[in-house]
């Protein structure tokens, strides 16, 4: 039971859309199987699209270098980062939750608020697939206009949430070291099985049937840096970890 309720309570989202879902069959069958058939339309678009994300995000958190990344995106890259962060965005392929395990990696890698906005708000507002589809249903004049309206609004968006949100607002998996006790965990629907976690932290991972598993709950201090290495270099972010030694579960962040 006890189980069952932890469960619950690391995957409230879940819970709700299956809790949902069974309610909605009670009292409305035909449109109960209608969203199911929603659903599994969008998570094999996912299925298709999220593994070359996915091996995206590992190449940039594995080989493109923290300095790189601070240099052309960080709060100091001025206007060329933010240019830079509108052609990534507006030469982007994909749904826009394609983007957000990339601006995850870019992010701690030092990317700056304000840049991440803009490569997400172009990526999903004007990327040039995009406009040349526009072109052809609205005509040129409605995409030009649309365009160079929106495109202004992103750059003042980007500075707007920069100043309104700071890094330290966003959620981070990292154990605190005055954590007293806390539970990992790996989402295995998003665990890719690249061995990554297994080569940062042996002690307290494994794959199995090509997909990572705790071995270990038990995080000693001199281990919580490489446990730490691990939920931050994981390509897919699958690893969290939950604190559990406030009287309610709080994800240290
Ligand atoms: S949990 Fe480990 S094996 Fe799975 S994707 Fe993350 S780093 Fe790779």
């Amino acid at each position: 039971m006890s189980n069952i309720m932890q469960f619950i309570k690391t995957n409230r989202l879940l819970t709700i859309v299956v809790f949902s879902y069974i309610v909605l069959s009670m009292f409305m069958p035909d449109k109960a199987v209608q969203s199911l058939q929603n659903s599994l339309y969008y998570i094999k678009e996912m299925l298709m699209i999220m593994p070359v994300v996915l091996l995206l995000t590992a190449l940039i958190t594995a080989w493109v270098p923290k300095k790189t990344i601070e240099k052309n995106l960080g709060s100091n890259s001025g206007i060329k980062g933010s240019i830079l962060s509108f052609l990534l965005g507006s030469f982007s392929a994909g749904p826009i939750y394609a983007a957000f395990p990339v601006c995850k990696a870019l992010l701690s890698k030092g990317a700056s608020i304000s840049n991440i906005v803009i490569l997400l708000s172009t990526w999903a507002v004007v990327k040039v697939p995009m406009l040349l589809n526009e072109t052809k249903f609205l005509g040129p004049k409605f995409m030009i206009f649309r365009w160079i309206l929106t495109t202004i609004s992103i750059f003042i968006m980007g500075y707007i949430t920069s100043k309104l949100i700071k890094k330290e607002d966003l959620p981070s998996e990292d154990i605190k070291k005055d954590a007293k006790a806390g539970i990992l965990d790996i989402s295995s629907e998003y665990c890719i099985g690249c061995g990554l976690c297994v080569k940062i932290a042996p002690g307290y991972f494994k794959i199995d049937n090509k997909k990572a598993n705790i071995i270990n709950q038990d995080i000693i201090e001199e281990e919580v840096k490489a446990v730490n290495g691990a939920i931050e270099k994981c390509p897919s972010k699958a690893i969290k970890y939950t604190c559990i030694s406030e009287p309610n579960l709080t994800n240290i962040e």
